[in-house]
Protein backbone atom coordinates (compact mmCIF):
# COMPACT_ATOMS: atom_id res chain seq x y z
CA UNK A 1 0.00 0.00 0.00
CA UNK A 2 1.06 3.63 -0.84
CA UNK A 3 0.61 5.19 2.59
CA UNK A 4 3.08 8.44 3.26
CA UNK A 5 4.22 9.38 6.84
CA UNK A 6 1.48 8.84 9.42
CA UNK A 7 -2.06 8.10 8.52
CA UNK A 8 -4.59 9.67 10.30
CA UNK A 9 -7.94 8.63 10.86
CA UNK A 10 -11.08 9.58 12.78
CA UNK A 11 -11.60 6.54 15.66
CA UNK A 12 -14.97 5.59 13.42
CA UNK A 13 -13.70 5.01 10.09
CA UNK A 14 -11.87 2.20 12.24
CA UNK A 15 -13.71 -0.55 9.60
CA UNK A 16 -12.99 1.25 6.57
CA UNK A 17 -10.82 0.60 4.04
CA UNK A 18 -8.01 3.58 3.80
CA UNK A 19 -6.58 4.40 1.17
CA UNK A 20 -4.40 6.90 0.38
CA UNK A 21 -5.70 9.79 -2.00
CA UNK A 22 -3.13 12.81 -0.78
CA UNK A 23 -0.31 12.97 1.44
CA UNK A 24 -0.19 16.27 3.49
CA UNK A 25 -2.25 19.37 3.82
CA UNK A 26 -3.36 22.09 1.02
CA UNK A 27 -3.59 24.79 3.56
CA UNK A 28 -0.85 24.10 5.94
CA UNK A 29 -0.83 27.11 8.28
CA UNK A 30 -3.11 26.31 11.60
CA UNK A 31 -0.78 27.39 13.93
CA UNK A 32 -1.19 24.35 16.19
CA UNK A 33 -0.80 21.83 13.93
CA UNK A 34 1.99 19.68 13.75
CA UNK A 35 0.46 16.69 12.17
CA UNK A 36 1.96 16.45 8.76
CA UNK A 37 5.51 18.04 9.59
CA UNK A 38 7.20 14.38 8.54
CA UNK A 39 6.34 15.34 4.90
CA UNK A 40 9.18 16.76 2.86
CA UNK A 41 6.30 18.36 1.28
CA UNK A 42 2.99 20.50 2.02
CA UNK A 43 0.45 18.27 -0.25
CA UNK A 44 0.76 16.00 -2.94
CA UNK A 45 -2.38 14.21 -4.54
CA UNK A 46 -1.94 10.61 -4.54
CA UNK A 47 -1.25 9.19 -8.36
CA UNK A 48 -3.92 7.76 -9.83
CA UNK A 49 -2.27 4.33 -10.31
CA UNK A 50 -0.86 4.05 -7.27
CA UNK A 51 -5.15 4.05 -5.72
CA UNK A 52 -5.53 1.57 -8.53
CA UNK A 53 -2.76 -0.74 -7.29
CA UNK A 54 -3.69 -0.22 -3.67
CA UNK A 55 -7.50 -1.43 -4.48
CA UNK A 56 -6.24 -4.20 -6.45
CA UNK A 57 -4.12 -5.06 -3.34
CA UNK A 58 -7.15 -4.82 -0.94
CA UNK A 59 -9.35 -6.37 -2.72
CA UNK A 60 -7.44 -9.73 -1.78
CA UNK A 61 -8.25 -9.08 1.90
CA UNK A 62 -12.14 -9.20 1.41
CA UNK A 63 -11.73 -12.61 -0.25
CA UNK A 64 -12.20 -15.68 2.11
CA UNK A 65 -9.84 -18.20 1.15
CA UNK A 66 -11.34 -21.04 1.71
CA UNK A 67 -13.97 -20.44 -1.39
CA UNK A 68 -13.88 -22.45 -4.25
CA UNK A 69 -11.71 -20.25 -6.99
CA UNK A 70 -14.68 -20.42 -9.33
CA UNK A 71 -16.71 -18.50 -6.71
CA UNK A 72 -13.97 -15.93 -6.14
CA UNK A 73 -13.51 -15.21 -9.49
CA UNK A 74 -17.00 -15.13 -9.89
CA UNK A 75 -17.58 -11.84 -7.61
CA UNK A 76 -14.11 -10.80 -7.73
CA UNK A 77 -15.28 -7.43 -7.65
CA UNK A 78 -18.45 -7.72 -5.27
CA UNK A 79 -15.56 -7.96 -2.39
CA UNK A 80 -17.28 -7.19 1.25
CA UNK A 81 -16.30 -3.68 1.40
CA UNK A 82 -18.65 -1.21 2.52
CA UNK A 83 -16.57 1.85 3.11
CA UNK A 84 -13.30 3.19 1.76
CA UNK A 85 -12.06 6.58 3.74
CA UNK A 86 -9.23 8.39 1.37
CA UNK A 87 -6.12 9.22 3.45
CA UNK A 88 -4.84 12.95 3.63
CA UNK A 89 -5.62 16.02 5.62
CA UNK A 90 -7.92 16.90 2.89
CA UNK A 91 -8.64 15.01 0.05
CA UNK A 92 -11.80 16.90 -0.84
CA UNK A 93 -10.13 19.86 -1.68
CA UNK A 94 -9.39 17.63 -4.93
CA UNK A 95 -11.12 19.05 -7.98
CA UNK A 96 -14.81 17.43 -8.22
CA UNK A 97 -13.44 15.58 -11.74
CA UNK A 98 -10.59 14.47 -9.89
CA UNK A 99 -12.87 12.80 -6.82
CA UNK A 100 -15.60 11.29 -9.23
CA UNK A 101 -12.31 9.19 -10.88
CA UNK A 102 -11.52 8.42 -7.98
CA UNK A 103 -14.92 6.93 -6.79
CA UNK A 104 -15.17 4.88 -10.11
CA UNK A 105 -11.73 3.43 -9.36
CA UNK A 106 -13.39 2.05 -6.06
CA UNK A 107 -16.56 0.96 -7.48
CA UNK A 108 -14.28 -0.71 -10.12
CA UNK A 109 -12.84 -2.81 -7.36
CA UNK A 110 -15.27 -2.58 -5.05
CA UNK A 111 -18.85 -2.92 -6.77
CA UNK A 112 -19.89 -3.43 -2.98
CA UNK A 113 -18.89 -0.10 -1.34
CA UNK A 114 -21.64 2.30 -0.17
CA UNK A 115 -20.23 5.13 0.76
CA UNK A 116 -16.35 6.97 0.46
CA UNK A 117 -15.46 9.30 3.32
CA UNK A 118 -12.24 11.79 4.04
CA UNK A 119 -11.18 14.67 5.80
CA UNK A 120 -12.32 18.35 4.43
CA UNK A 121 -11.76 21.78 5.11
CA UNK A 122 -14.46 23.92 5.21
CA UNK A 123 -12.91 25.87 2.10
CA UNK A 124 -12.72 22.87 0.30
CA UNK A 125 -16.96 22.34 0.39
CA UNK A 126 -16.81 26.04 -0.35
CA UNK A 127 -14.59 25.74 -4.01
CA UNK A 128 -17.74 23.01 -5.54
CA UNK A 129 -20.09 24.30 -7.16
CA UNK A 130 -23.83 22.88 -5.70
CA UNK A 131 -24.12 20.82 -9.26
CA UNK A 132 -20.54 19.43 -8.52
CA UNK A 133 -21.52 18.70 -4.68
CA UNK A 134 -24.45 16.91 -6.14
CA UNK A 135 -22.35 14.63 -8.66
CA UNK A 136 -20.16 13.72 -5.42
CA UNK A 137 -23.12 12.52 -3.21
CA UNK A 138 -24.32 10.75 -6.50
CA UNK A 139 -21.15 8.77 -6.60
CA UNK A 140 -20.58 7.70 -3.25
CA UNK A 141 -18.99 10.41 -1.08
CA UNK A 142 -20.82 10.66 2.49
CA UNK A 143 -19.77 10.98 5.75
CA UNK A 144 -17.07 13.69 5.40
CA UNK A 145 -15.43 14.75 8.54
CA UNK A 146 -14.35 18.37 8.90
CA UNK A 147 -12.38 19.98 11.48
CA UNK A 148 -14.32 22.88 12.12
CA UNK A 149 -12.19 23.28 15.83
CA UNK A 150 -14.54 26.38 16.85
CA UNK A 151 -17.27 28.76 16.01
CA UNK A 152 -15.45 31.51 17.78
CA UNK A 153 -14.11 33.76 14.85
CA UNK A 154 -11.24 35.72 17.32
CA UNK A 155 -9.93 31.99 18.18
CA UNK A 156 -10.12 30.61 13.76
CA UNK A 157 -8.48 34.10 12.82
CA UNK A 158 -5.22 33.66 15.69
CA UNK A 159 -5.17 30.50 14.66
CA UNK A 160 -4.72 30.97 10.61
CA UNK A 161 -7.52 28.76 10.18
CA UNK A 162 -8.59 30.22 7.03
CA UNK A 163 -12.23 30.59 6.83
CA UNK A 164 -15.17 32.27 9.50
CA UNK A 165 -17.71 30.82 11.72
CA UNK A 166 -20.39 31.91 9.66
CA UNK A 167 -18.87 29.98 6.64
CA UNK A 168 -18.95 26.63 8.42
CA UNK A 169 -23.28 27.07 8.67
CA UNK A 170 -23.25 28.15 4.45
CA UNK A 171 -21.19 25.40 3.17
CA UNK A 172 -23.02 23.16 6.06
CA UNK A 173 -26.19 24.28 4.33
CA UNK A 174 -24.72 23.07 0.75
CA UNK A 175 -23.60 19.82 2.21
CA UNK A 176 -27.37 19.00 3.30
CA UNK A 177 -29.08 20.34 0.27
CA UNK A 178 -26.26 17.97 -1.52
CA UNK A 179 -26.97 14.99 0.49
CA UNK A 180 -23.63 14.70 1.77
CA UNK A 181 -23.74 14.11 5.50
CA UNK A 182 -20.76 14.94 7.83
CA UNK A 183 -19.02 14.88 10.84
CA UNK A 184 -17.20 18.01 13.01
CA UNK A 185 -13.87 17.79 15.18
CA UNK A 186 -13.85 20.65 17.77
CA UNK A 187 -10.95 21.88 19.51
CA UNK A 188 -10.90 21.94 23.17
CA UNK A 189 -8.85 24.78 24.38
CA UNK A 190 -8.65 26.81 20.87
CA UNK A 191 -9.61 30.06 22.27
CA UNK A 192 -6.66 30.14 24.97
CA UNK A 193 -6.72 30.69 29.10
CA UNK A 194 -9.61 32.23 30.10
CA UNK A 195 -11.81 32.24 26.92
CA UNK A 196 -12.85 28.39 26.95
CA UNK A 197 -16.63 28.61 27.83
CA UNK A 198 -16.89 31.89 25.43
CA UNK A 199 -15.47 29.92 22.91
CA UNK A 200 -17.74 26.89 23.54
CA UNK A 201 -20.96 29.00 23.77
CA UNK A 202 -20.19 30.65 19.68
CA UNK A 203 -19.26 27.46 18.75
CA UNK A 204 -22.70 25.88 20.44
CA UNK A 205 -24.84 28.78 18.39
CA UNK A 206 -23.05 28.03 15.05
CA UNK A 207 -23.50 24.29 15.67
CA UNK A 208 -26.95 24.61 16.67
CA UNK A 209 -27.28 26.09 12.71
CA UNK A 210 -26.27 22.85 11.26
CA UNK A 211 -26.94 19.20 11.59
CA UNK A 212 -23.60 17.29 12.24
CA UNK A 213 -24.20 13.70 12.67
CA UNK A 214 -21.35 13.55 15.27
CA UNK A 215 -19.22 16.32 17.12
CA UNK A 216 -16.13 14.74 18.32
CA UNK A 217 -13.92 16.89 20.74
CA UNK A 218 -10.19 16.76 20.59
CA UNK A 219 -8.23 18.58 22.88
CA UNK A 220 -5.72 20.83 22.29
CA UNK A 221 -1.96 19.18 22.55
CA UNK A 222 0.65 21.72 22.11
CA UNK A 223 3.90 20.21 20.65
CA UNK A 224 7.20 22.41 20.54
CA UNK A 225 7.78 22.28 17.12
CA UNK A 226 4.08 24.28 16.64
CA UNK A 227 3.68 27.85 15.81
CA UNK A 228 1.65 28.22 18.49
CA UNK A 229 4.37 27.30 20.79
CA UNK A 230 6.61 30.16 19.45
CA UNK A 231 3.58 32.42 20.09
CA UNK A 232 2.77 31.12 24.18
CA UNK A 233 7.28 31.87 23.91
CA UNK A 234 6.23 35.65 23.04
CA UNK A 235 3.67 36.16 25.93
CA UNK A 236 0.88 36.26 22.81
CA UNK A 237 -1.36 33.42 23.79
CA UNK A 238 -1.96 31.11 27.38
CA UNK A 239 -2.75 27.83 27.35
CA UNK A 240 -6.10 27.55 28.80
CA UNK A 241 -5.35 24.69 32.48
CA UNK A 242 -7.10 20.87 31.99
CA UNK A 243 -9.73 21.77 34.34
CA UNK A 244 -10.78 24.94 32.08
CA UNK A 245 -10.90 22.80 28.81
CA UNK A 246 -13.23 20.28 30.49
CA UNK A 247 -15.40 23.26 31.62
CA UNK A 248 -15.62 24.23 28.14
CA UNK A 249 -16.87 20.83 26.80
CA UNK A 250 -19.50 21.33 29.59
CA UNK A 251 -20.24 24.27 28.37
CA UNK A 252 -20.30 23.04 24.61
CA UNK A 253 -22.57 20.01 25.77
CA UNK A 254 -24.77 21.89 27.68
CA UNK A 255 -25.80 24.46 25.22
CA UNK A 256 -26.42 22.08 22.36
CA UNK A 257 -29.61 21.87 20.77
CA UNK A 258 -29.76 19.79 17.93
CA UNK A 259 -29.90 16.25 17.88
CA UNK A 260 -26.50 14.49 16.80
CA UNK A 261 -23.82 12.49 18.89
CA UNK A 262 -21.15 13.41 21.13
CA UNK A 263 -18.00 11.89 21.54
CA UNK A 264 -14.66 12.15 23.10
CA UNK A 265 -12.09 9.53 21.16
CA UNK A 266 -8.57 9.63 20.10
CA UNK A 267 -5.24 10.08 22.18
CA UNK A 268 -5.88 13.59 23.31
CA UNK A 269 -8.48 12.39 25.24
CA UNK A 270 -7.61 11.28 28.76
CA UNK A 271 -10.98 9.69 29.54
CA UNK A 272 -13.04 8.27 26.47
CA UNK A 273 -16.82 9.05 26.43
CA UNK A 274 -19.41 8.23 23.72
CA UNK A 275 -23.32 9.50 24.08
CA UNK A 276 -26.61 10.52 22.13
CA UNK A 277 -27.32 14.26 22.33
CA UNK A 278 -30.25 15.09 23.51
CA UNK A 279 -30.80 11.99 25.45
CA UNK A 280 -27.54 11.22 27.17
CA UNK A 281 -26.72 14.39 28.17
CA UNK A 282 -27.29 14.65 31.63
CA UNK A 283 -24.81 11.76 31.62
CA UNK A 284 -22.23 13.01 29.74
CA UNK A 285 -22.00 16.01 31.75
CA UNK A 286 -22.13 14.29 34.78
CA UNK A 287 -18.96 12.51 33.71
CA UNK A 288 -17.30 15.36 32.74
CA UNK A 289 -18.15 16.80 36.19
CA UNK A 290 -16.17 13.47 37.60
CA UNK A 291 -13.42 13.85 35.33
CA UNK A 292 -12.79 17.16 36.93
CA UNK A 293 -13.74 16.24 40.59
CA UNK A 294 -11.79 12.71 40.65
CA UNK A 295 -9.26 13.32 38.58
CA UNK A 296 -8.43 17.17 38.69
CA UNK A 297 -6.07 19.04 37.30
CA UNK A 298 -2.33 17.75 38.43
CA UNK A 299 -3.22 14.35 36.73
CA UNK A 300 -4.60 15.27 33.43
CA UNK A 301 -1.58 18.11 32.82
CA UNK A 302 0.54 15.07 33.57
CA UNK A 303 -1.01 13.13 30.95
CA UNK A 304 -0.98 16.21 28.71
CA UNK A 305 2.80 17.11 28.88
CA UNK A 306 3.28 12.40 28.30
CA UNK A 307 1.63 12.68 25.39
CA UNK A 308 3.92 12.18 23.05
CA UNK A 309 2.27 12.35 19.98
CA UNK A 310 -1.37 12.75 18.65
S1 LIG B 1 -6.25 22.20 7.95
FE1 LIG B 1 -5.98 20.51 9.42
S2 LIG B 1 -4.17 19.37 8.72
FE2 LIG B 1 -4.18 21.36 7.66
S3 LIG B 1 -2.85 22.67 8.89
FE3 LIG B 1 -4.96 22.99 9.60
S4 LIG B 1 -5.29 21.50 11.29
FE4 LIG B 1 -3.42 20.87 10.16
Amino acid sequence: MHYTGTIWRPPYEADSLIIEATAGCTHHRCKFCTLYEDLPFKFRPSPMEYIETDLLEAQTWYHDPLRKAEERLFDIAEASCKRVFLAGANPFGLKARHLREIAGLVRKYFLGCESIGCFSRITDVATKTDEELRELAAAGYDGLTIGVETGDDDALAFMGKGYEAKDIVEQCARLDSAGISYAFFYLVGISGRGRGIEGARRTAEIVNRTNPWLIGANMLTIYKSSELYQEILAGNWEEEMEVEKYEEVKELVASLTIQTEFAMLGASNPVMLRGALPEHKSQILSALDAIINDIGEERLRDYRTNLRHL
